[in-house]
């Protein structure tokens, strides 16, 4: 596996997906690397409790570098079009939902998804 191949990294945390972006240009690609967090320097900080690998995503294009002790990456894209749309619908207001629901420039997945996302925030109050 090449370790500098840049791309787009989507890391699953708190039951969400969440892209990474980098914090300091912008940029959306990154490479991976593994990092052994034991070295000589941490113990010498005291951090030797974390004997184990953390993963790095570099920033393709300043090189900032995000830490991950147990990085949950999702590999693979959706590929259920349906749980995408509920996944992007989710952060939407009822408001734009109902919008999505009533209008005639979504298709019926579209549609659907806006449903059940309303239905679940229904049960979750
Ligand atoms: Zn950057």
């Amino acid at each position: 596996m090449d370790e500098r191949k840049s791309s787009i990294r989507i890391i699953c945390a708190g039951g969400r997906e969440i892209q990474l972006k980098c914090p300091i240009c912008g940029c959306e690609e990154f490479y991976d690397r593994k990092t052994l967090l034991n070295t000589a320097g941490m113990t010498y900080l005291g951090l030797d409790w974390a004997n184990d690998e953390a993963t790095n995503y570099v920033c393709r294009d300043c090189s900032y570098i995000f830490w991950f002790e147990n990085a949950r990456e999702k590999l693979e894209k959706p590929r259920d079009p349906l749980k995408e749309l509920e996944a992007d619908y989710t952060a939407l207001s009822e408001k734009r939902l109902r919008k999505i629901i009533d209008s005639d420039n979504y298709n019926d997945t579209a549609k659907k998804a806006a449903r059940n996302v309303l239905s679940k925030r229904r049960h979750e109050i």
